[in-house]
């Protein structure tokens, strides 16, 4: 994915704004790429919408490219898919002893992912951990979770024959409240597919067990099939967080984003081996900056973007300190707002203003109305910028249509900048102003 990208934003090095065609182009190839890293086409199609939204007409930061801009917009809105609104929150085992449920197919990496968040439990958190097989089908995979129990250090309930997983699960309860344990893990027996007999075990040990957290282990590289596990897991027994195992494999990451769109469930960790210590804790960020492979150009484009504004502001300043204000600085001004978020985004920010970016809003003074006059702005000639008073009838024609818009709307803007630049011949004078710009920004 991320060599895909790289060519496909290498070619996109044109300044200035983003226009709707190379946003478009540039996430035309995002989008094959995103559905060859296994992202499900619903998914997609969603995500490419959202970025279309927030990219197009947003200002180009000079030293970087507008692809690099683009790849900039896409890491955001992975990083927000992925995280969803709720925080990531730390296993919940208050309350001892509290039982952890671990459910998925056979080989996804369950018994392994057992062991190793035990490991982290006892080492990170000083927890008494006991580890339960109710693998009742594969006498090996009960010795399994026995002999990593062993290597990590961890106890595990004495595997007697003859029992259903369901008695293993109350005997492992009971061991564990006698023991004063602080968590008691069951590995639970996992199929080849999903079946009925599988799912009814599980929930059968899932209403004797009432477990804190129910984790469904899947095959990150499983793609697409993770998340339709994940669905069907999480309607049968119902789920708590999902553990991807085998992120280390050069599978990108797209069931990631699936997951957390298709289930809304959290991804709670990530296994990135075979050995004990391979689990990590699931970081959006981390994931998003996998999922496109270009950590690096993110954090250019959010140094240049910074350095761009200070520079920006400190310009700025200067000319309002003077009394000057054109064209340029009135359309600086309203990228900025649209940049804090719309008329909508600043009204809203002041106690007392909601219903005032209500009438606004049903006024017309909305983003689209900003962009509006950045366009207007946009058609005027750099003399006409610089001077307004430049603009008679004909010029305002030619503005107007190159906009696509009517003379009224260039009059209206015209009268604003107006009194804006009336205003700071005023203030510029009196000194202070300098001061109050930089604040603004
Ligand atoms: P279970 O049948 O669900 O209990 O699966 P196991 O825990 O027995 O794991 C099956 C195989 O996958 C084992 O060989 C594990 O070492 C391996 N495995 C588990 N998690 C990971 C992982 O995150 N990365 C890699 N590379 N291998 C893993
Ligand atoms: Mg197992």
């Amino acid at each position: 994915l991320s060599e895909r990208l790289g060519g496909v934003f290498d070619r996109l090095t044109r300044a200035g704004a983003l226009s709707e065609e190379d946003v478009i182009t540039a996430l035309r190839e995002v989008r094959v790429a995103l559905l060859e890293a296994d992202v499900s086409l619903p998914v997609a199609r969603d995500f490419i919408k959202r970025v279309q939204e927030k990219a197009t007409g947003s200002a180009v930061t000079k030293s970087i490219t507008p692809g690099q801009m683009v790849v900039k917009f896409v890491h955001d809105e992975l990083t927000r898919v992925l995280a969803g609104d709720e925080p990531p929150e730390a296993l919940k085992i208050d309350n001892p002893p509290a039982t952890i449920l671990m459910v998925g197919l056979q080989g996804s990496g369950k018994t392994t992912t057992t062991a190793k968040l035990a490991k982290r439990l006892k080492e990170k958190n000083g927890k008494k951990v006991l580890l339960a097989s109710l693998d009742t089908q594969r006498p090996a995979a009960m010795e399994q979770l026995a002999i990593l129990g062993v290597q990590i250090g961890v106890d595990s309930l004495p595997i007697v024959k003859g029992e259903t997983a369901v008695q293993i699960a109350k005997r492992a309860k009971t061991q564990a409240s006698l023991g004063g344990y602080d968590v008691v893990f069951l590995d639970t027996a996992g199929r080849l597919h999903i079946d009925e007999v599988l799912m009814d075990e599980v929930q059968a040990v899932r209403d004797i067990a009432q477990p804190r957290e129910t984790l469904l282990v899947v095959d990150g590289l499983t793609g697409q099939d993770a998340v339709n596990v994940a669905s069907e897991f999480d309607g049968k027994v119902g789920i708590s967080g999902v553990v991807l195992t085998r992120m280390d494999g050069d599978g990108r990451g797209g069931a990631a984003l699936s997951m957390r769109a298709v289930t809304g469930k959290p991804i709670r960790f990530v296994g990135l081996g075979e050995k004990m210590d391979a689990i990590e804790p699931f970081e959006a960020e981390r994931v998003a900056g996998r999922i496109l492979g270009m950590g690096d150009i993110v954090a250019l484009v959010e140094k240049a973007q910074e350095t761009f504004e200070a520079e920006q502001a400190e310009r700025m300043a200067k000319r309002f300190s003077k009394g000057l204000f054109n064209m340029n600085d009135l359309r600086m001004q309203l990228e900025q707002m649209l940049k804090m978020g719309g008329m909508q985004g600043l009204m809203g920010m002041l106690p007392g203003m909601g219903g005032m970016a209500k009438k606004a809003e049903e006024a017309g003074f909305n983003d689209k109305m900003l962009r509006r006059q950045i366009a207007l702005i946009n058609s005027m000639t750099k003399r006409e910028r610089a001077n307004p008073d430049l603009l008679q009838a004909s010029r305002k024609k030619r503005i107007a249509a190159g906009a696509g818009l009517e003379v009224s709307e260039l009059n209206k803007l015209l009268k604003q900048h107006k009194q804006m630049a009336d205003m700071m011949k005023k203030f510029g004078k009196g000194g202070g102003m300098k001061q109050m710009i930089r604040q603004m920004m």
